[in-house]
C-alpha cells in the first residue's frame, strides 16, 4: 500500500482512499468497486487452509498483499476498504464494521468482559446502550455501575471501590443531553490505575464519538483506547444504510474478528459501500456546513423568549464551553462543535411537554426543511422530542424521574440553508404559541429573521 499520508491532507485522502489497497488494488476504478459474493473461489485446498489460518492471525503481515478471502462473515474487500479509510479518520490502529451502531458496540464490550467483571459507565449515555447494560449485562454476570464522570472524583472513586472494573465507557457530546466528558482527564486518570495493574487487569476506556464524528473530535489522540461509532448517523450522512465501527489497538483487532465471525453482524458490503464512496468523501464538507447552520439556529432559538434553555457546544453560553473548544477540533484544528442542538420549550413541566408535542405536529404539517424524525447527521434536519415520542407513555411525573425533560427537543442540523430551518421553526413557534408574550416575539423576530 502507498503510504500517502504525509503527501495528502486527510480530507483529500478521504475522498480518495487508497487505490491500492490491500484489500483490493482498483487502479483502473474511479469509485471503489462494490463486492457481492458471500464466499470465494479458492485455487486449491491449500490456499484454503492458509486462509483459514491467517484470518485474525496477528502474525499474518496484512501489509504484504492482500488477505486470501473466504466468506463474507470472516473478511470481505469492500468492508475492508471502509474499514482502513475509518481507521485513518480516528487515527486509529484498526477498524472493525458492524451491521450497526449496536452490534460494534455490543462486540468491542464483548471482547473486553466476561462474568464477574463491572463496566464503569457514564449515567448519560444513548438509551439502547443503557439498555444493553441494565437489561443484559447482569445475565452475563456482568455489573454495570453509573456515575457522572463530569465529575472526575466520581470516577476514581468507582475505580477505587470496584476492583473488577475493565471497562471505563462514556459519551461525549452525550445523548440527548450534549454534556461533554473531558477524555483527557479521563484518560490520564485510568493511566495511572493501570499503572498499578497486571496487564489482564487494564482498564480499557470506551467512547461512543457518533455525535462528534471523527471530523469534530478524535478521543485517540486524548489517550482514549477505543472508539465507537454509529455509521447510521454522521458517517455515513445520508441516511440509506445502517453500520457500526469498531476503531481499536491492533491487540484487539483478531478477537474483534473472531467475535463478528461467531457472533455475527457483520456490516454488509452493500451497506460499507455507501458510507465509503458518499458518506466519508463527503464528512468534513457536509460537517461544515450543518455547523455553520447549527450556530445560527441555536443563536435564533436562544434569543427567543418562548425557549427556556438551548444547549449547543459552539454557543458562549454552553455550561461547557471551554472543554468543547479545547476537546472539539477539526483536522485543521478548528473549533467544531458538532450539528446536534438541544433546547427546552418554557413552561410547567406539563405546559412544556404539550407545547412540544404542538410544536413537533406543526413541523410534521407545514415545514420542508425540519422533519419529524429520529436520528441525527443526515443531510436533512431531524427534530425529536422524547417526552412525546420515545417516552410518550410515562407520565410527566415518571418523565422526569427517568431524566427526561418533558419539554426537552433534539434537533440534529441537515445541509438546508440556515435560514429555511430558521424559517420553519419560527412559523412553527409562532403556530403553537398562545401566550400574549409569544406573539410579541414574533413581530420582533420577523424583522431578525431576515438577516440569517
Ligand atoms: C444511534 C446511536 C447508536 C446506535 O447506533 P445504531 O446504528 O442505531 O445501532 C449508538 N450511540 C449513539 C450515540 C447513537 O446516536
Amino acid at each position: 500500500m502507498r503510504d500517502r499520508s504525509d503527501r495528502y491532507h486527510l480530507e483529500s485522502r478521504l475522498i480518495h482512499g487508497e487505490m491500492i489497497s490491500r484489500h483490493w488494488n482498483y487502479q483502473d476504478h474511479i469509485v471503489p468497486p462494490i463486492s457481492a459474493s458471500s464466499a470465494y473461489r479458492l485455487e486449491t485446498a491449500e490456499r484454503g487452509a492458509e486462509g483459514f489460518v491467517e484470518f485474525a492471525n496477528p502474525d499474518f503481515n496484512d501489509e504484504q498483499r492482500p488477505p486470501i478471502y473466504i466468506y463474507d462473515r470472516l473478511d470481505e474487500p469492500s468492508r475492508g476498504m471502509l474499514e482502513e479509510n475509518l481507521a485513518a479518520a480516528e487515527g486509529g490502529e484498526s477498524c472493525v464494521t458492524f451491521a450497526t451502531g449496536m452490534a460494534a458496540i455490543s462486540a468491542a464490550l464483548g471482547v473486553l468482559l466476561k462474568a464477574g467483571d463491572t463496566v464503569a459507565s457514564h449515567r448519560n449515555i444513548y438509551g439502547c446502550t443503557y439498555s444493553l447494560f441494565v437489561n443484559w449485562f447482569p445475565r452475563l454476570g456482568i455489573e454495570v455501575v453509573f456515575a457522572d464522570f463530569t465529575d472526575l472524583e466520581q470516577l476514581d472513586a468507582m475505580l477505587a471501590a470496584h476492583p473488577n472494573v475493565k471497562v471505563v465507557y462514556g459519551e461525549t457530546p452525550s445523548n440527548p443531553n450534549l454534556e461533554l466528558l473531558d477524555l483527557e482527564a479521563i484518560a490520564t486518570r485510568v493511566e495511572a490505575f493501570n499503572r498499578d495493574r497486571p496487564a489482564p487487569q487494564r482498564v480499557f476506556t470506551l467512547i461512543d464519538n457518533t455525535f462528534a464524528t471523527p471530523f469534530c473530535q478524535r478521543p485517540l489522540i486524548h489517550g482514549i483506547d477505543v472508539v465507537l461509532h454509529s455509521l447510521t448517523k454522521g458517517i455515513g450522512g445520508f441516511g440509506t444504510d445502517m453500520g457500526g465501527a469498531v476503531i481499536a489497538p491492533k491487540l484487539l483487532e483478531p478477537d474483534l474478528l473472531l467475535y463478528r465471525k461467531d457472533f455475527g453482524g457483520a456490516l454488509s458490503p452493500k451497506a460499507a459501500w455507501p458510507a465509503l464512496v458518499h458518506g466519508l468523501p463527503t464528512l468534513a464538507l457536509r460537517t461544515r456546513r450543518q455547523m455553520d447552520s447549527a450556530l445560527k439556529v441555536a443563536r435564533y432559538l436562544e434569543s427567543h423568549p418562548a425557549i427556556d434553555r438551548v444547549l449547543f457546544p459552539g454557543l458562549d453560553s454552553f455550561p461547557q464551553a471551554e472543554l468543547a473548544r479545547r476537546q472539539m477540533r477539526d483536522f485543521d484544528g478548528e473549533f467544531a462543535p458538532g450539528s446536534v442542538i438541544s433546547f427546552r420549550l418554557n413552561g410547567s413541566p406539563e405546559e412544556a411537554r404539550a407545547a412540544g408535542q404542538r410544536l413537533m405536529d406543526s413541523l410534521a404539517k407545514e415545514a420542508l426543511t425540519v422533519t419529524l424524525a429520529v436520528s441525527l447527521g443526515q443531510i436533512r434536519t431531524l427534530i425529536e422530542h422524547p417526552a412525546s415520542m420515545t417516552h410518550a407513555a410515562l407520565p410527566v411525573e415518571r418523565q422526569l424521574e427517568a431524566g427526561i425533560d418533558p419539554g426537552g427537543i433534539r434537533l440534529a442540523i441537515g445541509i438546508e440553508r440556515a435560514r429555511d430551518i430558521i424559517a420553519d421553526l419560527e412559523r412553527a413557534l409562532d403556530a403553537t404559541s398562545t401566550s400574549e408574550q409569544w406573539r410579541h416575539v414574533r413581530a420582533r423576530h420577523e424583522v431578525a429573521g431576515s438577516s440569517v
